[in-house]
């Protein structure tokens, strides 16, 4: 029976064909066993394969976690809804912000009971966009530097004793980029004039100066503030060095310079100039009216020959432009510590007609900049192709001026290659050698750079005034960006204000 039973279990084919020829006791079939282990085998690799998820899952929030505390906690904490930020003024005497050359630019006072503090700008309207206000709001370095400003690195007795005593403690100093006599030179060259001027350190990304106009008093901005965020026809609240978009004129031609080598063309390449180009009956003319004759393409730098580059623009491949942009990220973030900047807009479609691409090459079109990126173009230009990204915050110190941290000088990278960069100074030197910036000729330091008058109205006459470009004595480096709004010829204007800063830096 027992037997019989056993037989009646084993009545799969396969298992038949195995049998013991004694009948008695069936040999396990290969499949058979296969069969029996998958389960376990099975459990395995699910196992396996959670164990991986899971891990995968623990690296990418240890990941995000580090990249977090690295790039993002500072913002996420300066962020304006952030109340717990609040929180620390409550007990924290906001801390002073100081310029390079050691001048107060920002402290606060506190009222007899210590309930009320004061915040007191005594260079005033000088700094008035690059170290901002701190009522109605943050901007400029008052919010970039809230967090740093608010926290106390001061002796720790001296905390306890305060805390017990109800006051608050000193916040920590931010030693600032900016140097305040170039500031003053920069603000004072500006004069009446609407624009920007903005300074940058090439090899490190310091930024030397940033000058907005028109301006406001951060000492009395609580008062102005109806008639500041209802003025639309000035917008004083503009920081026009990060936020201001302007047609780039002749210094665009800095990019179609770079493009056209890149291409394959030379130095010496032949243009003849009659003072006016013609195609897609559309005519482009030289600046008031100049004839540049017979000339190489460098020296159609040199001059700002319109003509010249309108024909260079034209003879450029299809997307050539929008690539070289790209290379000088436009139409990108910009990689800087300054907050809220604005990217640069560069819009030239592969089909466009004859006009729109000559007037693109030289500066006009569509193409919109910001004073801050045309300074970190020189600045590469200058860093021999690398950017370095620019910051306004040297250094944080405590209450008795003991170091709590400075900031690292960061390459972004190369935005061009070293030899291009190289060709690119050759062809700034030019222009201050013997082409629109001979005024910077002759001077102790030596000047690059590209000038530019910008049309921005159907008014032929109405420009805004351009220069671009860096200087160097002795190892020391200044870039610079300067536009002064319906100024006239950038040689005019921009360019002698540059020598002042040059001359202001470098002696
Ligand atoms: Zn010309």
């Amino acid at each position: 029976m027992r037997r019989k039973t056993q037989m009646q279990q084993n009545t799969n084919p396969r298992d038949l064909q195995v049998m013991d020829f004694n009948g008695d006791i069936p040999m396990p079939a290969a499949s058979s066993s296969k069969r029996q282990q998958m389960p376990g085998k099975r459990t395995n690799t699910e196992f396996v394969v959670i164990t991986y998820v899971f891990f995968a899952v623990f690296l990418f929030l240890a990941g995000y976690f580090s990249y977090f505390l690295t790039f993002r906690s500072e913002s996420f904490i300066n962020h304006p809804s952030n109340s717990r930020i609040s929180k620390l003024s409550e007990h924290t005497k906001r801390g002073s912000i100081l310029s390079s050359d050691g001048k107060v630019l920002a402290s606060s006072s506190e009222s007899q009971d210590g309930h009320t503090e004061t915040r007191t700008y005594p260079y005033g309207r000088v700094f008035a966009h690059a170290i901002g206000y701190s009522v109605n709001g943050l901007s400029g370095l008052e919010l970039e530097a809230n967090f740093h400003l608010l926290r106390s690195h001061s002796f720790i007795v001296d905390r306890i004793r305060k805390d017990l005593a109800g006051e608050k403690t000193q916040g920590d100093s931010v030693i600032a980029t900016y140097n305040a006599e170039l500031q003053k030179c920069a603000y004072d060259g500006l004069g009446s004039y609407q624009g920007a001027v903005v300074a940058i350190e090439p090899d490190t990304g310091k930024l030397l100066c940033l000058v907005s106009k028109p301006d406001y008093d951060p000492n009395t901005v609580a008062a102005d503030w109806n008639s500041l965020v209802s003025d639309n026809d000035h917008s004083r609240l503009l920081n026009r060095v990060t936020q201001g978009l302007y047609p780039p004129g002749s210094t665009f031609k800095i990019l179609t310079a770079r493009e056209y080598l890149r291409e394959g063309g030379t130095d010496d390449d032949s243009f003849k100039c009659d003072g006016v180009y013609e195609s897609g009956g559309y005519e482009i003319h030289c600046f008031h009216g100049s004839v540049h004759g017979s000339q190489s393409f460098k020296q159609a730098f040199a001059n700002s020959c319109n003509t010249a580059f309108a024909k260079t623009g034209l003879s450029l491949k299809k997307g050539g432009l929008a690539s070289c942009c790209k290379d000088f990220l436009f139409d990108t973030p910009l990689p800087t510590a300054l907050m809220n900047t604005k990217q640069s807009r560069f819009r030239l479609k592969k089909n466009a007609s004859d006009p729109l691409v000559m007037q693109t090459a030289i500066g006009q079109g569509d193409t919109l900049v910001t004073p801050l990126h045309m300074a970190m173009i020189a600045a590469s230009i200058s860093n021999m192709g690398v950017l370095m990204s620019p910051y306004d915050i040297d250094h944080i110190e405590n209450d008795t001026g003991d170091l709590v941290r400075s900031t690292t000088p960061e390459a972004y990278g190369k935005l061009i290659s070293k030899k291009e960069a190289k060709k690119l100074r050759q062809y700034m030197r030019a222009v201050i050698e013997n082409g629109t910036g001979r005024a910077l000729a002759g001077k102790s330091y030596k000047a690059f750079g590209k000038t530019g008058t910008a049309e921005y109205s159907s008014d032929k006459n109405k420009a805004h005034s351009w220069f671009v470009g860096f200087a160097e004595k002795n190892g020391k480096k200044i870039a610079v960006a300067v536009i002064m709004e319906g100024a006239g010829a950038g040689s005019s204007y921009a360019l002698p204000l540059a020598g002042k800063l040059f001359d202001n830096y470098l002696g």
